[in-house]
């Protein structure tokens, strides 16, 4: 039994939480839940957007499954996400991007994985503003290590997955210093694993290259804010946020949550689809080791996503959020 912390998070995550707990619970995932919430919700109850009971929880389980989680725009508390990966050094965001059957897209053939560094760069949190010069100052601080680790992850994914390529987007022509780290970084992974092919692309070329010819790429690595947006670039290949998964992965810790938002429009009317959600659940029962389980629930998913009678409004179907999950049930 793996005790897992379940974060349902704020507007639907707790109701796509259910469906996929639901799910793992029909496929006999042997996983026992430990519930801590964080963000509005919990603030709006006990004044608290990370209440300590969460983070005792998350470093005795040491793996947690989070819905989304509300972040004002532009003012109000930092993101959870953000010190959540922070704090617990989740370098790694991992967002697998594969074409599935039924889901509408532009493409097809693209089965990629995008690994982006997810604690340093624009996002370290180093901003000033000088009210009196009228400057904001964002700084993006990269370092040596945290370039080494995220590249070398990159190659280890691809070795372990019988992956082919890795390909950095980076932007050294122009930010030669940080752009430097990351080719240095990926060049010397990329002689630890010299039968993984490896190619660098300026960022720009990679955006242009993703949108006409996105079958060409594997496993795909780069820094926070290039990683933050071509992740849902991917996304938008595949079928959009509601339908990918994502991992926030450390040395001793993972975090797999939804990556779309808590949807505040569409809270509470059970019209959520939990697909996110659930495909970060298989990713984290393949971290946990519980391959076979994952592929049941994977295969359920794929003949309940290729029907599209079966899904919810945001897929073309009239299904409710919990529906949709007794569908999934019904074919495991
Ligand atoms: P959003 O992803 O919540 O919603 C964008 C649109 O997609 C909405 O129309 C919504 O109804 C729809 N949508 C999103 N998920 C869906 C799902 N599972 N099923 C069906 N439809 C879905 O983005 P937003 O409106 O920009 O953000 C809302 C809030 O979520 C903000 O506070 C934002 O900061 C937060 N947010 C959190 C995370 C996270 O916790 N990982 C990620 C992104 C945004």
């Amino acid at each position: 039994m793996h005790l897992i912390t379940l974060i349902p998070g704020d507007g639907i995550g707790p109701e796509i939480t259910k469906a996929v707990t639901d799910i793992l619970a029909a496929a006999k995932a042997p996983i026992q839940w430990e519930e801590q919430n964080a963000g509005q919700t919990t603030f709006d109850q006990s004044g608290e957007l990370i209440p300590q009971a969460l983070l005792t929880s998350l470093e005795k389980t040491k793996v947690a499954l989070k819905g989304p989680i509300t972040t004002p725009v532009g003012k109000g508390f930092r993101s959870i996400n953000v010190t959540l990966r922070q704090k617990y050094d989740l370098y790694q965001n991992v967002r697998p991007a594969k074409t599935t059957a039924g889901l509408t897209s532009r493409y097809e053939g693209i089965n990629l994985v995008l690994f982006r560094e997810n604690t340093e760069g624009l996002y370290a949190g180093l901003e000033l503003f000088d009210e009196h010069l009228g400057i904001a100052d964002s700084i993006a601080r990269n370092t040596v290590a945290g370039a080494r680790k995220i590249c070398r992850a990159a190659f280890a994914y691809a070795d372990k997955h019988g992956r082919k390529k890795v390909t950095l987007a980076h932007k050294a022509n122009i930010l030669k210093i940080a752009g430097k780290l990351m080719l240095d970084a990926c060049a010397a992974a990329a002689a630890e694993f010299p039968h993984i092919v490896y190619e660098d692309k300026i960022i720009d070329n990679m955006c242009m290259q993703l949108v006409t010819k996105p079958e060409q790429f594997d496993v795909i690595v780069t820094t926070n804010l290039f990683g933050d947006i071509l992740s849902d670039l991917c996304a938008g290949l595949v079928g959009g946020l509601g339908v990918v998964a994502g991992a926030n992965i450390g040395d001793d810790m993972a975090v797999f949550e939804a990556v779309h938002g808590s949807a505040p429009d569409i809270a509470g009317q059970g019209k959520a689809n939990p697909t996110a959600l659930l495909r970060s659940a298989l990713m984290m029962l393949e971290h946990l080791g519980e391959h076979a389980i994952a592929e049941r629930i994977e295969k359920a998913l794929n003949a309940t996503l290729a029907n599209k009678a079966e899904c919810t409004g945001d897929l073309g179907g009239s299904a409710s959020t919990s529906e949709f999950a007794q569908h999934i049930i019904a074919k495991l």
